[in-house]
């Protein structure tokens, strides 16, 4: 893979983990920077099963801010 791509898909993921990782609701952010949905989310279907989601769905959900 084009190395500039690959950069910017670690850049992608290390921002997530930033703004999202700690959100009350986020149990685990895939370290795979292929994954479309890396981060598991519990706040719609519980702990035990988490929803996958992408950062799209987080910035429009905005938990994220206040925990
Ligand atoms: S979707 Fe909302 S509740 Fe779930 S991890 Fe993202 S910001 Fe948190």
């Amino acid at each position: 893979m084009n190395e500039e791509v690959m950069q910017l898909k670690t850049d992608l993921h290390r921002l997530t983990v930033e703004l999202i990782g700690n959100c009350k609701y986020c149990s685990l952010i895939s370290s795979n920077v292929e994954y479309k949905t890396p981060i598991y989310c519990t706040k719609f279907t519980g702990p035990i099963h988490p929803t996958c989601v992408n950062v799209t769905t987080c910035l429009s959900c905005q938990e994220y801010k206040g925990s």
